[in-house]
């Protein structure tokens, strides 16, 4: 990996054109939604290569990401809760339905390119995924609001599809890709689910089949599978960033923050040991997200700035070695534009937080 490719700058000048990318295909985007109105979440682990727009190539803004370790998520954490249920509700006051993606990941060719926070243990990740997608149904009953469990395979970035009788088929399995045979897939795996959904469903179905076919083709090299990330994000308003492999994001929900935060640390501080990233690029980028400007732009600024800070501190206290690595760039995201608006950026974190020339 080339000087480049990684460090502040690049970061700055990825997030503009994939801003102007975002500006651009507006009218698109609004087309699309117009003929799809199905609001579309999922919930992911924090690794960099689970990037679901490129994996059904759909237009960024379409799917809500929330991340964490592992993706796990719990309807009684907090935060977690007021955020989604807001999600819920707006979209219930516009008469949308609501989709929810409980996802799990793994690699079908070696186990130790899954997960790490699950200790690469397929069954405890997906029964996870499991008991929140219950968790799901226990509040919110059988109407607007649909869970799905779905594995990601990220050797060949292939969505598992599960059915609540136990059954999945494995996209990468599929054999028709029509409009016609899409809609069939999803009426035999969830017989009582909308049409309004199914319909909606289909293009991402059919999208990943594609994304599956060039994977293919592309013969990716399977080191490009593995672990490459250099950026650790923390915060909200990341979508933008989707290089495969480029960050670990860890979202504000967890009420064990720190953990999350230290765990990332950690694989990021691994990457380098391994040798599989460029030791002089790695960033500590934290990003809060704002629609409106008033008090909602000046918490973002406070919430990027307390969690800058905050996640600086556990690593100084937990993984120490990375410190003299990073660099900082703190800031937020306008979720209208997708622009990152800088606030702070330190381009030698560990010469000035270990006292000694980086
Ligand atoms: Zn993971």
């Amino acid at each position: 990996m080339s000087n480049s490719n990684t460090g502040i700058d690049y970061l700055l000048e990825l997030n503009a054109r994939h801003s102007q990318a975002f500006i651009d295909v507006a009218t698109e985007r609004r087309r699309y939604r117009g003929e799809h109105p199905t609001e579309i979440a999922a919930l992911k682990c924090m690794d960099g290569r689970l990037h679901l727009p490129v994996m059904t190539q759909t237009a960024l803004g379409i799917i809500q990401p929330f991340r964490n370790l592992g993706g796990k998520f719990n309807l009684g954490w907090p935060f977690f809760q007021a955020t989604l249920d807001h999600w819920v509700q707006y979209s219930i006051s516009r008469g949308r339905y609501c989709v929810i993606f409980v996802t799990y990941h793994y690699a079908r060719g070696d186990v130790h390119r899954g997960c790490r926070g699950f200790n690469y243990d397929v069954d405890a990740a997906k029964n996870t995924a499991i008991q929140l997608k219950d968790q799901f149904a226990r509040v919110y009953g059988k109407g607007a609001v649909v869970p799905i469990v779905c594995g990601i395979e990220t050797d060949l970035d292939a969505l598992i599809l599960h059915a609540d009788d136990g059954r999945a088929i494995d996209l990468a399995e599929a054999r028709g890709s029509s409009q016609f045979e899409l809609e069939g897939l999803l009426h035999s795996l969830y017989p009582s689910m909308p049409e309004r959904i199914v319909l909606d469903l289909v293009p991402l179905v059919a999208g990943n089949i594609r994304h599956i076919a060039e994977i293919r083709a592309s013969n990716r090299p399977i080191e490009q599978a593995e672990h490459k990330e250099w950026v650790l994000g923390i915060g909200r308003g990341f979508d933008w960033l989707h290089a495969i492999n480029t960050a670990f994001i860890v979202g504000p929900f967890d009420p064990h923050l720190s953990e999350a935060i230290e765990t990332a640390a950690k694989l990021l501080k691994g990457n380098i040991d391994d040798g599989r990233v460029d030791p002089s690029g790695i960033v500590l980028m934290t990003s809060a997200a704002y629609r409106e400007l008033g008090p909602e732009h000046e918490l973002a600024k406070e919430k990027a700035l307390f969690l800058s800070k905050f996640a600086l501190d556990i690593i100084k206290d937990k993984v120490q070695d990375l410190v003299p690595h990073l660099q900082i760039l703190t800031g937020y995201t306008d979720m209208s534009t997708r622009k990152f608006e800088v606030l702070e950026r330190i381009d030698r974190a560990g010469a000035r937080a270990v006292g000694k020339a980086a």
